[in-house]
């Protein structure tokens, strides 16, 4: 069996094609939904990351700007920055790129954001939604696994879905999301006795852990759904998955790869997340089943 290539790029597309369509409705109101991305310190990585999230606001017509804050800023000014962007009627979206400098307790920052423009998904009272089933932000990675999922048709419903990794970012959210849609979900991560066995058992298997390679063909059930969230970069600078693509496309189903996989829904869903704030600050929806994209 050789499995079907899942196309993130190409998904992610119509997604923001979708979102665009969502803009232009929203300025007939006139809405221009408005996102602040707050960039402390200055990570090579976080600022790649923040220069691309900005790139695609522009091009769905959302007004975003980047706050480049230094790294010893004292965390109190780093506050009453975020709530000075709280108060910022024009905004409607605040996403603070993490990891923060390490003098800075991550989980208070995030707290300070105001939940209605918490597009990330991270604050405690969005956290709480998620699990509750009625998420008003999911996190933008899981949230994009499974619009992957839906838009290949790979059916969630009765499936025994593996995650391996915890995070609070990915594997944790990914849980609740595959419970809400009606999977057998198993968490896996460094603690897990027979790591290989719970993953061969998976109809849909989730890797995010962030070792190249890891998940080998031996590990998957033939015909699954492999979703690889890893994102690893090798010595000669080349990406990989978590997974072993060359191996596991042997056996798999259907296959994300890395690049081209996870990474771009990843961004298209804070797009979505974004046109959705400004949605609800326009009075237009109030719960997340109400908006069906793409
Ligand atoms: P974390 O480091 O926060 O979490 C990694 C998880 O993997 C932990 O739960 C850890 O277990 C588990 N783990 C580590 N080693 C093993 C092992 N040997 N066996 C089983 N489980 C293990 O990472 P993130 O969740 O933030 O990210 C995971 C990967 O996804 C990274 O490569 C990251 O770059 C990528 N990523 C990609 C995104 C995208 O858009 N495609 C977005 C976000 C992340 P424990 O909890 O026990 O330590």
């Amino acid at each position: 069996m050789t499995a079907r290539i899942i196309d993130g790029k190409a998904i992610a597309a119509a997604f923001r094609a979708e979102c665009k369509i969502r803009v232009d409705r929203l300025a007939q109101e006139g809405v221009r939904p408005g996102l602040a991305v707050v960039l402390v310190g200055g990570d090579p990585a976080s600022q790649v990351y923040v220069r691309n999230k900005a790139r695609a606001c522009e091009e769905a017509g959302i007004h975003s700007e980047v706050h480049r804050l230094p790294e010893d800023i004292p965390q109190a000014d780093l506050l009453a920055f975020i709530a000075r962007l709280n108060a910022d009627r024009a905004l409607h979206g605040i996403l603070v790129q993490l990891p923060l400098p390490r003098h800075i307790d991550n989980r208070a920052v995030i707290e300070a954001i105001d939940p209605a423009k918490d597009v990330d998904g991270f604050h405690l009272s969005n956290i709480g939604r998620l699990v509750v089933g009625n998420a008003l932000y999911p996190p933008c990675t899981p949230f994009g696994v499974m619009k992957m999922l839906e838009h290949e048709g790979i059916k969630v419903e009765g499936a025994d879905a593996v995650i391996v990794g915890r995070s609070l970012i990915v594997g944790k959210p990914m849980a609740f999301l595959l419970i809400d849609a009606g999977a057998t979900v198993t968490v896996c991560h460094s603690k897990t006795r027979d790591l290989a066995g719970h993953c061969r058992r998976a109809d849909i298997l989730v890797g995010a852990v962030g070792r190249a390679r890891m998940i080998g063909a031996e590990w998957v059930k033939p015909g699954a759904t492999v979703i690889d969230v890893g994102i690893n970069r090798l010595s000669d600078g080349t990406l990989a998955g978590d997974v072993d693509f060359e191996a596991v496309r042997k056996v798999a189903g259907a296959i994300t790869p890395v690049p081209g996989g996870v990474g771009p829904m990843t961004i298209a869903m804070l797009l979505g997340n974004t046109v959705r704030a400004a949605e609800v600050a326009a009075g237009r929806t109030s719960s997340l089943r109400e908006t069906r994209i793409a």
